[in-house]
């Protein structure tokens, strides 16, 4: 059997790597490690998606930065991959506890096989650190895994060899997928919220990305007064990220609108609910783009540069930006429009953690 660890740190990549997991745990000899990077949000999906962690680097700690970061992971990731001695080490997306596994694996000569390859927004700095850390994953992997076709050719165009990449769709589809059919928990803050929106027309919102901390994401809540001023019928719920930076502009704008709801991030499943019950999603995440996508959602990124311009292509997503004026006529024109939207596959269709066990197995 092949010998192989899987990293992950943060809640995307649980979410994302999970199918997966399920996929390989039983056909190779599979060590799953948590670098601890994301710890309040990752914790749910354990029992979600029904796993532990083999190995918990346990690294969160309030407020630390990219250095501390870093240095704290690398020694850890080192250790774990000289005990474990994994054949192949799998690493999925752009975090920073990705990277470093990606570069641990690399110092040890150790081959990559890396998920959701070639997503590029081509500036640098957007989103930070999640472009570098990708580019750098790509100059190492031995594997590349991309979720779209547009994803490959990004590969391509930078020499990466069209035989060293498989077209998957994204796993998170696969999440998706595998949670719709479960039965609804019977969740009372949820049926709360739920009731609560039961009438006229309900936004999600979430922003948690670093280049919108600060003024960003005072003018996005802005927009967000003035679209409920604007429609007595609209709700805005909004999961509001454990990142100090977010708690602090939320308090320091003091949104007072009975109409804006805040609440801690929900699990997964509860999250895919708030989707599917919502009219439209405003958002600075990666994920959710897709999924909203997979969904069928109108989606509007609160983000300068995007790396999904399949979704724009679609007519599903538009990239609004972080500037008030901008948010609030783009959201206005849909409301007052009576565009129809409907679920696109662009992101996939639920197989690509199968398709990537298969390379595993068949190729590798
Ligand atoms: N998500 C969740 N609960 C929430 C908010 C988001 O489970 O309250 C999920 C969401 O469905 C998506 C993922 O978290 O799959 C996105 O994570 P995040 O926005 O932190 O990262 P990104 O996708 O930008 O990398």
């Amino acid at each position: 059997m092949k010998k192989i660890l899987i990293v992950f740190g943060t809640r995307p990549e649980i979410i994302k790597l999970a199918p997966l997991i399920d996929e390989l745990k039983n056909v190779t000899d599979l060590t799953t490690l948590h670098t601890g990077q994301h710890k309040e949000l990752a914790e749910p999906l354990f029992g979600l998606f029904n796993f532990v962690p083999d190995i918990d680097l346990k690294i969160m700690k309030e407020s630390q930065d990219l250095f501390d970061l870093t240095t704290k992971l690398l020694p850890r990731l080192k250790a774990a991959m000289i005990d474990i001695k994994p054949d192949y080490v799998i690493v999925q997306g752009d975090t920073t506890s990705s990277y470093l596994a990606a570069l641990s694996a690399f110092f040890l000569q150790i081959p990559v096989l890396h998920v959701e390859a070639g997503l590029r927004s081509h500036s640098i700095y957007e989103p930070f650190p999640e472009e570098l850390n990708r580019r750098q994953i790509s100059g190492i992997a031995s594997v590349h895994f991309a979720a779209t076709q547009l994803n490959k050719q990004n590969l391509m165009r930078e020499g990466v060899n069209e035989d060293r990449i498989l077209v998957t769709g994204n796993t998170v589809v696969d999440a998706l997928y595998s949670l719709l059919n479960l039965p609804q928990d019977n969740n009372a803050a949820m049926n709360k919220l739920m009731e609560q929106t039961s009438k006229g027309r309900t936004a999600l919102i979430t922003v948690h990305r670093r280049e919108n901390h600060g003024q960003p994401f005072l003018n996005i809540l802005k927009a967000v007064e003035q679209l409920l001023e604007l429609y007595p019928d609209l709700k805005v719920l909004m999961p509001v990220h454990p990142n100090p930076n977010v708690q602090n502009a939320l308090h320091e704008y003091e949104l007072r609108n009975s109409r804006f709801i805040t609440i801690f991030p929900v699990r997964y499943d509860q999250f895919i609910r708030l989707i599917q019950h919502s009219n439209f999603i405003l958002t600075d995440s990666g994920g959710i783009q897709e999924e909203s996508a997979a969904l069928g959602k109108k989606v509007f990124v609160l983000r300068n540069k995007t790396e999904r311009q399949e979704l724009l292509d679609s007519g599903l997503g538009e990239l609004t930006g972080t500037d008030t004026e901008q948010i609030v006529n783009r959201v206005t024109e849909f409301l007052n429009s009576d565009q129809k939207t409907s679920k696109n596959r662009i992101y996939g269709d639920g197989t690509a953690a199968q398709k990537i066990r298969n390379f595993i197995l068949d190729q590798l």
